[in-house]
């Protein structure tokens, strides 16, 4: 169902979300903070939370599982590998969980995540923190509106979290 006030592609879409794996375990959420803003369309949530939200009001509540394919990704790969610690920048503040990137040798940009940080060494890999996790949505909408063409353009929201990051 698609209408005015129902969400759709072009719209910036304010949630409360408590987000938790298949175990129950907490692992992120806006409790007592903000509302999430994002824009729908725009690929700013995870493909299985996005399609979930499509048609919904303001003032629905939905319970999403979103299985590692439509989430985070599968893992892939031989698991984290070791790097020096001073191949990173000596002022980089280094923190596990914190995404990178990285040329590979035919100049294609890859994305890495740190996993743990030693003195000397520190762990990446290619996964996502959350590949491989299926993450259970609580989510209720907090409001609908219509996108800015300055934000269509950016593909994402100027309000909340998302809104800073302009590089
Ligand atoms: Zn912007």
């Amino acid at each position: 169902m698609t209408g005015p006030d129902t969400i759709s592609a072009g719209k910036v879409v304010a949630l409360h979300y408590t987000l938790r794996d298949d175990a129950g375990v907490l692992i992120d959420g806006s409790a007592g903070s903000e509302p999430l803003f994002y824009l729908h369309g725009a690929e700013n949530l995870v493909p299985g939370l996005e399609k979930a939200l499509t048609g919904h009001k303001a003032g629905d509540k939905l319970s999403v599982t979103v299985l590692p394919k439509d989430g985070y990704g599968l893992r892939e790969g031989p698991g984290p590998q070791s790097v020096p610690r001073d191949a990173f920048p000596e002022d980089a503040e280094l923190e596990e969980g914190m995404p990178f990137s990285v040329e590979n040798d035919e100049g294609e940009e890859i994305e890495l995540w740190i996993t743990s940080v030693g003195e000397e060494e520190i762990l990446v890999d290619v996964n996502h923190p959350l590949a491989g996790v299926t993450l259970c949505f609580d989510v209720e909408v907090v409001s609908i509106r219509n996108a800015t063409p300055e934000e269509q353009q950016h593909g994402h929201p100027h309000e909340g979290d998302l809104g800073h990051d302009h590089d």
